[in-house]
Protein backbone atom coordinates (compact mmCIF):
# COMPACT_ATOMS: atom_id res chain seq x y z
CA UNK A 1 0.00 0.00 0.00
CA UNK A 2 1.44 3.25 -0.60
CA UNK A 3 1.89 6.11 2.01
CA UNK A 4 -0.37 7.87 3.25
CA UNK A 5 0.12 11.76 1.99
CA UNK A 6 -0.46 14.30 4.59
CA UNK A 7 -2.22 16.62 1.46
CA UNK A 8 -4.66 13.57 1.07
CA UNK A 9 -7.53 14.82 3.12
CA UNK A 10 -7.08 18.04 1.48
CA UNK A 11 -7.58 17.35 -1.37
CA UNK A 12 -10.55 14.84 -0.84
CA UNK A 13 -12.31 17.71 0.90
CA UNK A 14 -11.72 19.73 -2.40
CA UNK A 15 -13.05 17.10 -4.63
CA UNK A 16 -16.19 15.87 -2.52
CA UNK A 17 -17.11 19.73 -2.12
CA UNK A 18 -17.08 20.16 -5.91
CA UNK A 19 -14.44 22.48 -5.51
CA UNK A 20 -11.71 20.36 -7.60
CA UNK A 21 -9.26 21.51 -9.47
CA UNK A 22 -10.82 24.91 -9.95
CA UNK A 23 -11.88 26.37 -6.14
CA UNK A 24 -8.69 24.57 -4.75
CA UNK A 25 -5.44 26.54 -3.58
CA UNK A 26 -2.88 27.21 -6.20
CA UNK A 27 -0.04 24.81 -3.59
CA UNK A 28 -2.77 22.29 -3.66
CA UNK A 29 -2.75 21.87 -7.60
CA UNK A 30 0.62 22.19 -7.51
CA UNK A 31 1.10 19.84 -4.66
CA UNK A 32 -1.45 17.06 -6.86
CA UNK A 33 0.24 17.49 -9.90
CA UNK A 34 3.98 15.86 -8.33
CA UNK A 35 2.39 13.48 -5.67
CA UNK A 36 1.02 10.30 -6.88
CA UNK A 37 -1.31 9.50 -3.91
CA UNK A 38 -3.08 12.83 -4.00
CA UNK A 39 -3.67 12.64 -7.77
CA UNK A 40 -5.39 8.99 -7.46
CA UNK A 41 -7.00 10.06 -4.52
CA UNK A 42 -8.31 13.36 -6.60
CA UNK A 43 -9.12 11.09 -9.33
CA UNK A 44 -11.41 8.92 -7.67
CA UNK A 45 -13.20 11.85 -5.16
CA UNK A 46 -14.21 13.44 -8.47
CA UNK A 47 -15.30 10.02 -10.50
CA UNK A 48 -17.27 9.33 -7.31
CA UNK A 49 -18.81 12.59 -7.21
CA UNK A 50 -19.98 13.07 -10.92
CA UNK A 51 -21.57 9.55 -10.20
CA UNK A 52 -23.49 11.15 -7.84
CA UNK A 53 -24.35 14.12 -9.52
CA UNK A 54 -25.46 12.24 -12.23
CA UNK A 55 -27.75 9.78 -10.56
CA UNK A 56 -29.33 11.96 -7.84
CA UNK A 57 -32.07 13.00 -10.40
CA UNK A 58 -32.81 9.67 -11.53
CA UNK A 59 -33.53 8.73 -8.03
CA UNK A 60 -37.10 10.26 -7.45
CA UNK A 61 -37.98 10.16 -3.78
CA UNK A 62 -41.80 9.90 -3.16
CA UNK A 63 -44.21 12.23 -0.92
CA UNK A 64 -43.50 11.29 2.62
CA UNK A 65 -47.11 11.72 3.02
CA UNK A 66 -47.37 9.11 0.77
CA UNK A 67 -45.09 6.92 1.84
CA UNK A 68 -46.58 6.71 5.15
CA UNK A 69 -49.76 6.48 3.73
CA UNK A 70 -49.03 3.09 1.96
CA UNK A 71 -47.38 2.12 5.18
CA UNK A 72 -50.48 2.85 7.20
CA UNK A 73 -52.42 1.01 4.55
CA UNK A 74 -49.51 -2.27 4.10
CA UNK A 75 -49.69 -2.33 8.13
CA UNK A 76 -53.60 -3.09 8.36
CA UNK A 77 -53.54 -4.98 5.63
CA UNK A 78 -51.48 -7.63 7.17
CA UNK A 79 -52.86 -7.01 11.07
CA UNK A 80 -56.38 -8.18 9.25
CA UNK A 81 -54.65 -11.11 7.45
CA UNK A 82 -52.76 -12.08 10.52
CA UNK A 83 -56.37 -12.41 12.78
CA UNK A 84 -58.30 -13.55 9.83
CA UNK A 85 -55.77 -16.65 9.90
CA UNK A 86 -56.96 -18.04 13.22
CA UNK A 87 -60.33 -17.08 12.50
CA UNK A 88 -61.04 -19.34 9.45
CA UNK A 89 -58.29 -22.00 11.12
CA UNK A 90 -61.45 -22.31 13.70
CA UNK A 91 -64.42 -22.27 11.78
CA UNK A 92 -63.55 -24.83 9.59
CA UNK A 93 -62.54 -26.88 13.05
CA UNK A 94 -66.42 -26.30 14.07
CA UNK A 95 -67.82 -27.32 10.59
CA UNK A 96 -66.15 -29.90 10.47
CA UNK A 97 -66.73 -30.87 14.19
CA UNK A 98 -70.67 -30.20 13.64
CA UNK A 99 -70.60 -31.99 10.01
CA UNK A 100 -69.54 -35.31 11.93
CA UNK A 101 -71.71 -34.88 14.75
CA UNK A 102 -74.71 -34.38 12.26
CA UNK A 103 -73.46 -37.10 10.65
CA UNK A 104 -73.17 -39.45 13.50
CA UNK A 105 -76.59 -38.63 14.95
CA UNK A 106 -78.31 -39.86 11.57
CA UNK A 107 -76.31 -42.76 11.44
CA UNK A 108 -77.47 -43.86 14.67
CA UNK A 109 -81.22 -42.97 14.96
CA UNK A 110 -82.27 -43.72 10.93
CA UNK A 111 -83.24 -47.17 10.72
CA UNK A 112 -83.81 -46.98 6.82
CA UNK A 113 -80.54 -45.69 7.03
CA UNK A 114 -78.47 -48.30 8.72
CA UNK A 115 -80.92 -51.29 6.92
CA UNK A 116 -79.43 -49.75 3.49
CA UNK A 117 -75.88 -49.95 4.56
CA UNK A 118 -76.45 -53.38 5.31
CA UNK A 119 -78.05 -54.72 2.46
CA UNK A 120 -75.18 -52.54 0.41
CA UNK A 121 -72.67 -54.23 2.48
CA UNK A 122 -73.92 -57.70 2.19
CA UNK A 123 -74.25 -56.76 -1.92
CA UNK A 124 -70.51 -55.75 -1.96
CA UNK A 125 -69.61 -59.04 -0.24
CA UNK A 126 -71.15 -60.95 -2.36
CA UNK A 127 -70.40 -59.35 -5.99
CA UNK A 128 -66.84 -58.77 -4.35
CA UNK A 129 -65.40 -59.37 -8.08
CA UNK A 130 -68.24 -56.77 -9.38
CA UNK A 131 -67.17 -54.25 -6.75
CA UNK A 132 -63.54 -54.12 -7.33
CA UNK A 133 -63.84 -53.86 -11.03
CA UNK A 134 -66.41 -51.12 -10.58
CA UNK A 135 -63.95 -49.29 -8.35
CA UNK A 136 -61.30 -49.57 -10.40
CA UNK A 137 -63.37 -48.81 -13.64
CA UNK A 138 -64.79 -45.14 -11.47
CA UNK A 139 -60.85 -44.83 -10.17
CA UNK A 140 -59.35 -45.34 -13.97
CA UNK A 141 -61.88 -43.40 -16.12
CA UNK A 142 -61.02 -39.99 -14.96
CA UNK A 143 -57.34 -40.44 -15.99
CA UNK A 144 -58.25 -41.54 -19.23
CA UNK A 145 -60.51 -38.79 -20.10
CA UNK A 146 -57.35 -36.54 -18.83
CA UNK A 147 -55.10 -38.35 -20.66
CA UNK A 148 -57.17 -38.19 -23.83
CA UNK A 149 -57.97 -34.33 -23.78
CA UNK A 150 -54.27 -33.98 -22.94
CA UNK A 151 -53.26 -35.77 -25.98
CA UNK A 152 -56.44 -33.76 -28.37
CA UNK A 153 -54.65 -30.42 -26.55
CA UNK A 154 -51.14 -31.12 -29.10
CA UNK A 155 -52.77 -32.57 -31.83
CA UNK A 156 -52.40 -36.41 -31.47
CA UNK A 157 -55.40 -37.78 -31.58
CA UNK A 158 -57.69 -34.94 -33.64
CA UNK A 159 -54.95 -33.78 -35.92
CA UNK A 160 -53.92 -37.36 -36.76
CA UNK A 161 -53.65 -38.41 -40.76
CA UNK A 162 -53.99 -41.16 -42.47
CA UNK A 163 -51.59 -42.43 -44.21
CA UNK A 164 -52.03 -41.68 -47.82
CA UNK A 165 -52.92 -45.37 -49.87
ZN1 LIG B 1 0.13 14.23 -1.78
Amino acid sequence: MAAACEFEAEVLAAAMESRWPEGAEPQLREHVSTCGVCSEAALVACTIGGDRDTLRPAGAIPDSGRVWYLAQLRARREAIAAADRPITIVQTMALACATGLLGACFGATSGWFQATVERLTALVASHALLAAGTVVLVLLLPVAIYVAIQQEGTGTISGGRRPAG
